[in-house]
């Protein structure tokens, strides 16, 4: 038989964005922070700041990085889905199948009876 691999699909909360799907870019803070407010024309100032603490030089704001933007971990979306390891998972969630569920006495062991034939059931793993 070819050799199968059976996967589960694991979906958990994007760690880089805390499930916003939207990161902010702490460098605008810098540059608002030290704005001179009292200068006639903003946009330029925004620019000055970019250059002076981010060592960015360009010629409109709008080149500048967004303020905020789609994570780019998760796209947007706020969750990572990935395919894992049917095993890895059940390692990972401390489940396993009972090396013993085909032996000894059916009450005290991880035993069970499906349809009339023993079956292994998933037991938690003791750690
Ligand atoms: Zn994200």
């Amino acid at each position: 038989m070819s050799k199968r691999v059976y996967t589960v699909t694991m979906t958990e909360e994007c760690k880089a964005c805390q499930g916003q799907g939207l990161t902010h870019d702490d460098r605008w803070e810098i540059v608002y922070a030290n704005l001179d407010d009292s200068a006639e024309d903003i946009e330029a100032e925004i620019l000055k700041g970019w250059g002076r603490y981010h060592n960015y030089h360009v010629y409109r704001v709008g080149d500048l990085p967004a303020e905020d933007g789609p994570c780019p971990e998760c796209e947007g979306a706020g969750q990572i889905v990935k395919e894992v390891d049917l095993l890895d998972a059940l390692r990972e969630l401390k489940v396993a199948f009972s090396p013993d569920a085909f032996e000894g006495d059916p009450h005290d062991k991880g035993y069970h009876e499906y349809e009339g034939k023993n079956t292994a059931i998933l037991l938690p793993l003791p750690f």
